[in-house]
């Protein structure tokens, strides 16, 4: 039996200080109804926890850790930067280094704007594609998550569906208004939207592989689709590839789709593990954002050069090749989850597309938002439970994606795979 004794003693102290003892919702455990565990160290693709208990980590710091935890190379980049001064609030090299890398590798951007989270991204890219059409309406998925900004905390996915929360209370109803909502993957009713409101529609905002609904690919035309109807009403396709960026792809998930969309919000992975979001797209539409242009954005921290030289450290270790190495582990992962899934006849749909992961207690397909929905979550918190007391560390909520790192072993798979067994064992029992 694992112990938890100081996880346990240090959410009693921080319960009282801060709301639900956390900084972001998920990251307390109320749908597996456990106590949160308090991580001290990691390494490669192992994390430690206070009380000493070593965890194979699926979670990654929800995404950024693709290199694993404390990379060698990462931390001498952090520790370098650091001693010659950690924020100016002037322009810095590694800023243009960090973009050059960007724009290089993703299609879609031609010039980008850092900020210091997904969630500053996305609202922002959202403010420059009103700003740039002038009009109005966004429209996005049931399920898709793009941070906690009011305009896009409407039918959010994840950390929402976790807690079994509504829309939020505060965010103002003339604003919720104008976030039209469609199921994923269902471009009959985008087609529906835009006959409607094509013509106030500023932008369509997608996930190009939902990950806040559990992992969900695009249907096979959707993204297609979505770029076709667009061009055609003079609407700004965002992609947000918070999570999908340098995660799906070394060219992100649209290189890896050959779909092209007019902006692109990125964070996570670029940060390398520090706080980190940017926007970016074509020139003209770019151009718009202040001082260029008139669209106001701004941030006192933004191109952090602590953050810039952990992502560019980042991103510059990653090669093709290591996303041929994540598919085919994810490929082992998921035949291995099958296998032993149908051995204790637990229904079991496994979503998958590179280093992101999606595993639902159901007979599937899971497409959309309502699919996933239907999952046994019960089934989720014995599964949950089960593989914490077999040291892997998994994030505490049936609608979330499991990722792999670089660090991830052959063998740290196959004792997932045992530990699975066991837990479907369990679940059966
Ligand atoms: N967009 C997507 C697709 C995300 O998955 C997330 C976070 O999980 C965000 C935006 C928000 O990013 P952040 O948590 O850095 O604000």
């Amino acid at each position: 039996m694992m112990h938890f004794s100081k996880s346990i003693a240090a959410y009693e102290e921080a319960k009282p200080l801060m709301p639900g003892g956390v900084n972001s919702p998920v990251r307390s455990f109320p749908s597996v109804d456990l106590d949160p565990i308090y991580m001290d160290h990691g390494k490669g693709s192992k994390v430690y926890d206070l009380d000493g208990n070593e965890y194979i980590d699926y979670v990654l710091s929800w995404g950024p850790l693709i290199l694993g935890h404390a990379d060698e190379k990462v931390v001498e980049a952090i520790k370098e930067t650091a001693e010659k001064g950690t924020s100016f609030g002037a322009p810095h090299v590694f800023e243009t280094k960090l973009a050059e890398e960007v724009i290089r590798r993703v299609p879609s951007i031609e010039m980008i704007r850092m900020v210091n989270s997904g969630t500053e991204a996305t609202m922002s890219a959202i403010r420059l594609a009103r700003g740039y059409t002038g009009r109005t309406k966004i429209l996005k998925f049931e399920g898709s998550y793009h941070g906690s900004s009011d305009s896009l905390l409407i039918k959010a996915g994840s950390g929402v569906a976790t807690l079994g929360l509504p829309d939020s209370p505060g965010v103002p109803e003339q604003l919720a208004q104008n976030t039209l909502t469609v199921p994923y993957n269902d471009l009959a009713s985008v087609e529906a939207v835009f006959k409607r409101f094509g013509a106030d529609l500023a932008c369509v905002i997608v996930e190009p592989v939902a990950g806040n609904m559990g992992v969900v690919p695009p249907l096979p035309g959707f993204l297609e689709g979505l770029r076709q109807i667009t061009k055609e009403y003079g609407t700004l396709l965002i992609f947000d590839e918070v999570m999908t960026g340098f995660r799906v792809d070394y060219h992100c998930a649209q290189g890896h789709f050959g779909i092209t969309p007019d902006l692109t919000t990125l964070g996570k992975v670029i940060g390398g593990g520090l706080p980190v979001g940017a926007y970016g797209g074509r020139r003209e539409i770019m151009e718009q954002i202040a001082p260029q242009g008139p669209v106001y954005q701004a941030g006192t921290l933004s191109g952090n050069p602590l953050a810039m030289a952990a992502g560019y450290m980042t991103l510059s270790q990653l090669t093709p090749e290591d996303y041929k190495e994540f598919r085919r582990k994810a490929d082992r992962l998921a035949e291995g989850y099958k296998a032993a899934a149908q051995k204790y006849s637990i229904p079991l749909t496994v979503n998958q597309e590179g280093a992101m992961m999606g595993f639902f207690f159901n007979e599937g397909p899971v497409t959309n938002y309502q699919q996933a929905k239907s999952c046994n979550l019960s089934h989720f918190r014995k599964y949950f439970a089960t593989m914490i007391e077999q040291g892997i560390s998994l994030p505490p909520s049936q609608f979330e994606g499991v990722f792999l790192s670089t660090r991830h072993s052959d063998e740290d798979i196959e004792k997932t795979i045992l530990a699975a067994e066991q837990a479907f064992k369990t679940i059966a029992e």
